[in-house]
């Protein structure tokens, strides 16, 4: 883990935020690069399950909500951790992970730390566990009382329930049908942790699926192998470093009748990366209830009115950035040289090519190497000049970063107009013509 945290600052992927300040636990910014991959991997995604589809429509909700919406949909009451608290030195502790178990029982949880020691100050001070709410506040207008008190989102979902009509209606949208949200959520977690898996602003990209009560199990089992595909397929993650974990009784959140999260193989052991959900009509129906609003469905085929079930897909952007670079991370020996290499696949790789002169102090050849340089960008876009150091030194750090394909102009590029094409994966080379790189 030292090392991916080590690379991610040193190239510029995650930065610790208001570092010069000491930084604040929780929050971290992305740099040049990691905005680069995260944003591959925000648009694989939405191309996946938005614009690919017929029946699911984006929407992108406000933050901040009226907060009657996360009193109706149980997050002021349930959205909580167990917490404990050393009486000897202050700290606090998430009780679950203190007694290492999945479980959110309180009871449990009393008889499984009765004699555990605080991780902190080694004495046998900790309180009883208690629930604590996750959520964040603040106040709306320039009075901090009750009246002005909402909340920043803790999950994308409210907004998507709350507009589950005016999509409806404005797209007139027949169930089987899904609303699908990318966006920032907030959880005030108790101890943030292992770099940018555990933080306390997170994005988060989630879809709600919305169907007949009777196509629950079909839609979760399907929407289950969506998200193991997209890992693999189109993220390129190793599938022996993914495992299913079905949710016991006393884990699953308030909403959900059934869970499965997908783990990743962390270098801190196998955690959750991706939620499928089967939130049942507990959403809709608690809205329905708290808003006075009929949010019921009239079905044309069975000719009648009922609230439909929901499936869930949910996954954390920043984990899965962070699951990309741990899966493409590699240490290899080369032709006796050792080299760190991130193989990403090409289409998420922060830059899809490095182009270079050979010599960076012969004008003629850094003259053609621009030109090359601003064909091949004109036509991929993301591709990036490189001339410090020598080239072995320029191979080495395009490696670092994950950069497929990197182009050198030599002398003989003068002559035939070819140039070598070194591959990252093989550290193959090639000679290719100017005109064959842009065909
Ligand atoms: P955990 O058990 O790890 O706290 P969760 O079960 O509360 O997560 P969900 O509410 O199902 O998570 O959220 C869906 C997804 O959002 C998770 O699978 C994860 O990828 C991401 N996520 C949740 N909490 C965080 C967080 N604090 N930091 C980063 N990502 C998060």
């Amino acid at each position: 883990m030292d090392k991916i945290v080590s690379l991610c600052k040193r190239r510029g992927f995650v930065f610790q935020a208001s570092e010069i300040y000491g930084g604040l636990a929780g929050f971290y910014d992305y740099g040049p690069l990691g905005v680069e991959l995260v944003n591959k991997i925000k648009a694989k995604w939405w191309r996946a399950v938005v614009t690919e589809s017929d029946n699911i429509f984006g929407v992108d909700g406000a933050i901040i909500q009226n907060p009657k919406l996360w009193e109706a949909s149980g997050h002021l009451a349930g959205f909580t951790d167990p917490l404990v608290d050393c009486r000897s030195c202050g700290t606090r502790h998430r009780a679950d992970h203190l007694a290492g178990t999945d479980s959110a029982d309180l009871n449990e949880l009393k008889e499984l730390l009765a004699e555990k020691a605080c991780p902190t100050c080694g004495q046998k001070t900790l309180t009883e566990p208690r629930r604590y709410n996750m959520m964040m506040k603040t106040w709306v207008g320039p009075v901090e009382d009750e009246s002005s008190l909402a909340y920043l989102r803790p999950e994308t979902a409210g907004s998507i329930f709350t507009n589950y009509e005016n999509v409806r209606d404005t797209m007139r949208a027949k169930l089987p049908f899904g609303i699908a949200q990318i966006g920032k959520a907030f959880r005030n977690e108790i101890s943030p942790r292992d770099f940018i898996f555990r933080v306390r602003e997170l994005e988060q990209m989630e879809m709600q699926y919305f169907i007949r009560p009777s196509e629950q199990e079909q839609e979760y089992k399907s929407w289950r192998e969506f998200a193991w595909q997209f890992l693999i397929d189109t993220l390129g993650i190793t599938e022996a470093n993914l495992q299913w974990h079905e949710h016991a009784e006393n884990e699953r959140a308030h909403y959900a009748a059934v869970a499965h999260d997908i783990y990743f193989k962390f270098p801190f052991g196998f955690k959750e990366l991706w939620g499928t959900h089967n939130r049942t009509d507990f959403d809709l129906s608690s809205h329905q209830r708290a808003s006075s609003k009929d949010l019921s469905y009239y079905d044309d085929q069975s000719k009648e009115s009922y609230l439909p079930y929901v499936i869930e897909s949910s996954v954390g952007v920043g984990r899965l950035l962070l699951a990309v670079l741990v899966d493409a991370y590699r240490e290899e020996v080369i032709n006796g040289d050792k080299r760190i290499v991130l193989k990403l696949k090409p289409e998420l790789a922060p830059y899809r090519m490095a182009v270079s002169p050979l010599l960076r102090n012969k004008p003629e050849l850094v003259t053609k190497a621009r030109d090359v340089y601003k064909a091949v960008k004109k036509k991929y876009g993301n591709v990036i000049w490189d001339d410090n150091g020598n080239i072995g030194k320029r191979y080495r750090r395009q490696d670092e970063i994950g950069t497929p394909q990197c182009i050198t102009i030599d002398f003989q590029t003068l002559e035939d107009d070819t140039v070598t094409v070194r591959d990252r994966d093989t550290v193959k080379q090639e000679r290719v013509r100017v005109g064959d790189l842009l065909a």
